[in-house]
């Protein structure tokens, strides 16, 4: 298999990608890198280029320049990863005449080394009752769910998500969401999950890269991300002059703003929202109430992509 030494483990790495359509530059020099059994979510505004990018992973889209490897493998050698990368598109594209039970038996057929039956996969992905329904009476959601089934009759190391929540309701959320855990967690599978949907991302990923402005703005463990936060914490009290003299001298602690109108902005830095309450309660300041700004993977997108963008994305995620 034709692959670099110590690539093949890294489900995808990615350096110097460029793709512009006409004069519009979509990706800029963009690097991305997939560790081995991460659940990685690839997050960007809308029209930021997260479709895109993975067209280029995949060959579907011509890269004007760039390296990619999946799995050790370029794009154009992908045919040879025997089913070990999958991919699931935004628009599912299972034959509409098939029913799902022929959709599932067809992949079973063309799969090298199908490890599931057609009716195990129904039953993980909760479409058992819906197996001798063609595919184009589907729901959306169901749809989705027939060609995540479709792309999981073999036993894949890496699999590639273009907004796999589009289209499903909260259940359908919940199924999806734990099976991506299950595989990732019992058969080492690697995800890379594109969406803009945040909150559902949260839950299951270990890893992050923001897509913003044609490169990977951010790049790192969910943990890390959120560790480099700043975390605020407001003070409404009795006495903001007063609380301000108190904790400005605290270590830890950097006043961010104090609006005059009882309302206190602290950030901290080591510092509990405990040992503040009690710095200003024990010197007499009625506190009314602390308000502890949580650090999540929404504002840190937030934080980034609202700054001042050339590129056209059309709209926040
Ligand atoms: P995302 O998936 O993040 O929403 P896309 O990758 O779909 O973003 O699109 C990125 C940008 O590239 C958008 O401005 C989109 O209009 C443009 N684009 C995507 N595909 C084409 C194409 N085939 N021809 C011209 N422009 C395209």
């Amino acid at each position: 298999m034709p692959q670099q030494s110590g690539q093949a483990d890294f489900p995808l790495q990615v350096s110097g990608l460029n793709k512009r359509f006409g004069q519009h530059a979509v990706l800029k020099d963009l690097a991305l890198e997939v560790q081995p059994g991460a659940i990685h979510g690839l997050v960007g505004l809308n029209g930021s280029g997260k479709t895109t990018t993975l067209e280029c992973l995949l060959g579907l889209q011509h890269a004007d320049a760039g390296d990619i490897r999946l799995l050790g493998l370029r794009p154009d050698q992908l045919h040879q990863s025997h089913g070990d990368v999958v991919a699931i598109f935004d628009s599912p594209s299972l034959p509409p005449q098939l029913t799902v039970r022929q959709a599932l038996e067809h992949a079973s057929l063309l799969c090298e080394n199908p490890v599931r039956k057609p009716a195990d996969v129904e039953a993980l992905l909760g479409i058992s009752q819906y197996r001798d329904f063609r595919i184009r009476n589907l729901s959306l959601g169901n749809r989705r769910r027939a060609s995540i089934a479709h792309a999981l009759m073999g036993s894949p190391r890496f699999v590639l998500l273009d907004e796999p929540f589009n289209g499903l309701d909260a259940g359908g959320v919940d199924d999806v969401l734990a099976l991506i855990r299950d595989l990732n967690r019992d058969e080492g599978t690697a995800f890379l999950l594109s969406s803009h949907q945040l909150p559902y991302l949260e839950k299951i990923c270990s890893h992050f890269s923001i897509l913003h402005e044609g490169k990977i703005a951010l790049s790192d463990s969910l943990d890390r991300l959120l560790g480099q936060q700043v975390n605020r914490l407001q003070v409404i009290c009795d006495d903001v002059v007063r609380a301000c003299a108190l904790v400005q001298d605290m270590a830890g602690v950097v006043i961010e703003e104090n609006s005059g109108n009882g309302r206190l902005t602290l950030q901290l830095n080591g510092v509990t929202p405990a040992a503040v309450n009690q710095r200003l309660v024990s010197k007499g300041i009625a506190v009314d109430e602390l308000v502890r700004e949580r650090s999540s993977l929404s504002s840190l997108f937030q934080s980034i992509t609202a700054q001042r963008s050339d590129t056209p994305a059309e709209d926040a995620a």
